[in-house]
């Protein structure tokens, strides 16, 4: 057999001065991907898979990271660089590949060489698995935040596990939701690597003991019940066309080989094995609920262990850099992703308390400088609490300071206050109203020195309800920092075509500084830069209509109205008022078979929690409503109803290119902020809306003639709640409203049968939470004028236009600044790259530890 060798021979590429393992000229770059391709993946062009070819194309891209990540490591240790460290128990980082090909600025010259060497340059971004270490929104925001702190030259270590199995994979069967476990590392993942000798032990269960040290001093010893290994893995993080490359840094938990494992199992080999898998277990697998928390044992310790994994590695580094454990919140400053790793305040405390021989007040004082919390929510089924019984069996030593850190924090507010002893009740880390529970949001507020919200409205709420003791006691921590997300995924990577207009008429500089794009606003109205914009809309319907009919078999019309819910299944985002809305449509229809209505296609995607019934029955009604609809004659293209399987970042990025319409439809008070409406009306769709979360922002940014406003306010909602919120008046006054909901009882949408929506009908009809029926007719008028305004083409292409353009303030660059500034206190480090890779520059001579 004839091996094909690299098309190099022979020709000269006038680069041949280029490292192989660092150069990005496009013939260094062939002979780079085919080198990989013999010595990495151990194959040859006629034997290689598509899969092979991403590989060799990864550690290419990768090689180039490299350079750039030791060089960083190198810059922060020389200059002991004050670090951010960004706990969060999700990180939905999305596919690599693309991200860093845009990050190195080489997204040209890759797609050259693949061409060259006869390759697709987008099958092989195909064929990565992305790792979905996240459930939605929170997860996402930070792998945002993690690519804006890398553009932004600021040192961080983003602190997460390493879950073996992520968010599961969704299959819809019969229009129900099935789980698929997410075998993310079957073929191995090129973008990590393991750093087994960082690796740290970690506690769990047992008991405490009281003693005297040497200096006759009060000191308490753990003994553990078992003992689990947490092993690093690091993923390198590059900003956008910088030098710096920071570290996501995921713990895999193992066993541990020694704690007495032989004498304790002596002859029990399988005893032993046994207690390994116990250990490996932890890392296992995401919990897949997003907004709500389970009170599972494996959780607590999930979060745990993390956490101490994170706080040991960062003592590690102070040591290394022979920085004294005093100064510990000024190398550090640590940010709580919500309230999962909350637990570090108390582990921070026990680390210098316990380990580290330091009193109290000192490291109480390095403890509330080091934290900052964001909170996330308002609902109150997310607000974690632990059991004291499950508290104290796995944190017994916790528990201790837990309760230390409350009778002082009580001292003070009786100090401020007065025995004031139902505001003691609410503020105390204790719940004790029903059961006891340790009150992980309070635990992070006290122990940090600034808490945020995630939008105006929510940090205004939160101030005023939620928190609202807290922020009587201490008004100066609470802060606001509306949330972002990344343009450089969410416009370079998921709408080239856009990037490319864009840049073509006002230059580059917006991808660094999102308010710039606001130059675009001068075209608005010019005939020829609207018939581009509506050009490339048309491209990304277009592509996303070959998606849907390769997915679901369902043919949509590009040219119809694509009027787009993507995120959570979620009964406070409301998909079945959406859902409402198309059935409204259809009978408008159906009744008048003539009428001339503005064609829609209403597209759906979301996962729902594996225990949340209504929501996989929400998706069970969309998937028997689009059964009804799309193969109605009478209904033809004027509607169709498409539920796109298995929502995740990777199937995302074309979906947000190619929208007309965002649905921002959550009760209001509802949303903490939401990050999806921000990445559609970057991209140019217009947004229907409730006044909730940064939908508030973004109509005040754009314009509110360039926003479709809707429904009840939070201030509404209350009010109806409290005169007596009866949703069946409106069922009963609403013969619209009325006929929808009677189908969906009477079977019409599930072949007759008539038990499988009445939970969500009787839910609807007498409950109502979030007031779907009181919000229905607003939102239905709203929809008509939606429908009115998509004919007005040039109408719409300028509130299109408008849109994009107004969106600067929505980029995380702008988010993590204002973390920087008020929060973090960081300055950025720029990274020069050292001309050389050896000897006694930079990496200093070589010695082994
Ligand atoms: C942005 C994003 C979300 C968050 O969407 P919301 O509309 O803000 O709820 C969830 N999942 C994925 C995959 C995302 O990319």
């Amino acid at each position: 057999m004839q091996i094909q060798e690299p098309q190099l021979q022979g020709q000269d590429t006038g680069m041949q001065c280029e490292d192989d393992r660092t150069g990005i000229g496009v013939e260094t770059l062939k002979r780079a991907f085919l080198d990989n391709l013999f010595y990495v993946q151990g194959k040859f062009p006629a034997l290689a898979t598509k899969h092979d070819y991403y590989m060799a194309l990864a550690y290419t891209v990768r090689d180039r990271l490299l350079q750039r990540w030791v060089n960083t490591a190198a810059i922060y240790t020389q200059e002991g660089s004050r670090t951010v460290a960004y706990l969060s128990a999700e990180f939905l980082m999305g596919p690599h590949l693309g991200n860093n090909l845009i990050n190195l600025g080489i997204y040209n010259q890759v797609q050259q060489a693949m061409t060259e060497l006869k390759l697709d340059l987008k099958e092989l971004l195909a064929k990565e698995e992305e790792p979905g270490l996240g459930n939605g929104g929170l997860g996402r925001l930070a792998a945002c935040y993690l690519d804006s702190l890398a553009s932004l030259e600021i040192p961080t270590l983003g602190y997460g596990i390493r879950y073996e199995f992520g968010i599961f994979d969704q299959l819809i069967r019969n229009g129900w939701q099935v789980e698929k476990t997410d075998k993310w590392l079957r073929y191995g993942n090129p973008w990590e690597i393991a750093r087994p000798e960082w690796a740290v032990s970690v506690k769990f269960g047992g008991r405490t003991e009281a003693h005297k040290n040497a200096q006759g001093r009060y000191r308490v010893r753990w003994i553990p019940h078992k003992v689990v290994l947490g092993i690093p893995y690091d993923t390198p993080i590059l900003g956008y066309k910088v030098n710096t490359a920071n570290t996501l840094r995921l713990w895999k938990a193992e066993a541990p080989e020694s704690f007495d494992f032989e004498a304790f199992n002596r002859g029990n080999y399988y005893g032993a094995v046994d207690q390994k898998v116990t250990s490996e277990n932890l890392t296992k697998v995401l919990y897949p609920n997003d907004e709500t928390y389970e009170g599972k044992q494996l959780r607590l310790e999930q979060q745990y262990f993390f956490v101490s994994c994170a706080l040991q590695d960062m003592l590690r580094i102070m040591l290394r850099q022979k920085l004294p454990l005093e100064q510990f919140h000024e190398k550090f400053a640590v940010q709580l992703n919500d309230t999962h790793p909350a637990i570090a305040v108390a582990e921070l405390m026990r680390l210098l308390l316990d380990e580290h021989e330091m009193d109290w007040e000192p490291a109480w004082e390095i403890t509330q400088k080091t934290f900052g919390y964001t909170n996330h929510t308002l609902l109150p089924e997310a607000l974690e609490k632990w059991s004291l019984k499950l508290f104290s069996s796995l944190l017994p030593r916790h528990l201790e300071i837990i309760y230390e850190i409350n009778w002082r924090f009580l001292e003070q507010v009786r100090h401020k206050f007065g025995t004031d002893e139902g505001r003691i009740g609410r503020l105390s880390l204790i719940d004790e109203n029903d059961g006891k529970f340790v009150r992980m949001a309070h635990l992070a507020c006290v122990g940090s020195h600034k808490i945020n919200g995630v939008a105006a409205l929510h940090s205004e709420l939160l101030q005023k309800t939620t928190l609202l003791d807290f922020y009587e006691f201490f008004p100066e921590k609470f802060t606001n920092i509306t949330n972002g997300v990344t343009p450089r995924r969410w416009i370079v990577l998921s709408n080239p075509k856009l990037t490319n207009l864009i840049t073509s008429c006002i230059g580059d500089n917006w991808i660094k500084h999102l308010e710039d794009v606001q130059r675009i606003e001068t075209y608005a109205e010019d005939p020829g830069f609207q018939q581009e914009w509506q050009q490339i809309k048309r491209e990304n319907k277009v592509n996303v209509a070959e998606i849907l009919l390769d997915r679901t078999g369902v043919k949509v019309d590009p040219d119809s109205l694509f009027d787009i819910q993507v995120k959570r299944i979620h009964q406070y985002k409301r998909q079945h008022l959406n859902i409402l809305h198309a059935i409204t449509l259809y009978n408008q229809i159906k009744q008048n078979p003539n009428l001339d209505i503005t064609p829609r296609t209403l597209i759906f995607a979301g996962k729902a929690a594996p225990g949340y019934y209504i929501a996989k029955l929400i998706i069970k009604l969309i998937n028997s409503v689009a059964e009804v609809v799309n193969k109605d004659r009478d209904i033809g293209d004027r509607l169709k109803v498409v539920f796109l399987p298995d929502y995740n970042v990777k199937n995302s990025q074309p979906i947000y290119p190619a929208a007309d319409l965002s649905e921002q439809i959550s009760t209001a008070g509802k949303e903490a902020s939401g990050t999806g409406n921000m990445k559609f009306a970057m991209n140019g769709a217009l947004t229907i809306g409730t006044l909730d979360g940064a939908n508030i922002e973004i109509r005040n940014a754009v314009g509110a003639e360039n926003f479709f406003l809707f429904g009840l306010t939070t201030e509404d909602v209350g009010a109806l709640r409290l005169t007596g919120y009866r949703p069946r008046e409106y069922y009963e006054q609403n013969p619209q409203l009325k006929q929808a909901i009677d189908q969906i009882a009477s079977g019409y949408f599930s072949h007759g049968d008539r038990s499988l929506f009445k939970p969500l009908v009787d839910l609807l009809l007498d409950k109502d939470p979030f007031m779907l029926m009181a919000d229905y007719q607003p939102y239905i008028d709203c929809q008509q004028q939606v429908s009115q305004t998509y004919r007005d083409r040039d109408r719409w292409l300028q509130m299109s236009i408008l849109n994009t353009a107004r969106m600067g303030k929505f980029s995380s660059d702008r988010a993590i600044r204002e973390y920087c500034q008020q929060i973090w206190k960081v300055q950025p480090v720029p990274v020069q790259l050292a001309a050389e890779k050896t000897g006694d520059g930079w990496f200093g001579t070589v010695t082994s530890d």
